[in-house]
């Protein structure tokens, strides 16, 4: 059973929904713009209006992927397990649920799995140096 009561599964909801909508906008803009590539010009500008139909491709296909994870996690408020962490169990927290429907994890393996693709990731926390010994020994006077 959820640890949400049913008002916030409802605002999830709505969270949800609204990221969709603004979503959806945003792809159908960009594809009435319909970016062409410039054909004509010199090269440099081919060049670069290849790269700025290759920048909108980027953005149409990372926004379509985080459409599917709405969709996704639309689907998953339906479940009994919906809020916990896929990866530890815990609770993923209202609060985050609300601003990021998406999360799939609690902050806590969120930020783990972030500094493991950054390579930054120590499975254990050092040891802080020990501190130097500066007891004199005073044995030989
Ligand atoms: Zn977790």
């Amino acid at each position: 059973m959820s640890y949400l009561t049913p008002e916030q599964l409802q605002e999830i909801r709505q969270s949800i929904e609204n990221q969709r909508q603004e979503i959806l906008e945003k792809l159908n803009q960009r594809n009435e713009e319909g970016y062409e590539p410039e054909v004509r010009g010199d090269e440099a500008d081919i060049a670069n209006s290849e790269g700025i139909a290759l920048t909108m491709e980027r953005l149409q296909s990372r926004d379509i992927r985080l459409l599917k994870k709405l969709d996704e996690a639309a689907r998953w408020t339906e479940d009994e397990d919906f809020g916990y962490c896929e990866s530890c169990g815990e609770e993923i927290g209202f609060k985050r649920l609300l601003a990021r429907p998406a999360a799939r994890q609690c902050i806590d393996c969120k930020q783990n799995e972030e500094q493991r693709e950054r390579g930054y990731y120590h499975p254990r926390p050092r040891k802080p140096p020990k501190p130097l010994h500066h007891d004199e020994d005073d044995s030989e006077d």
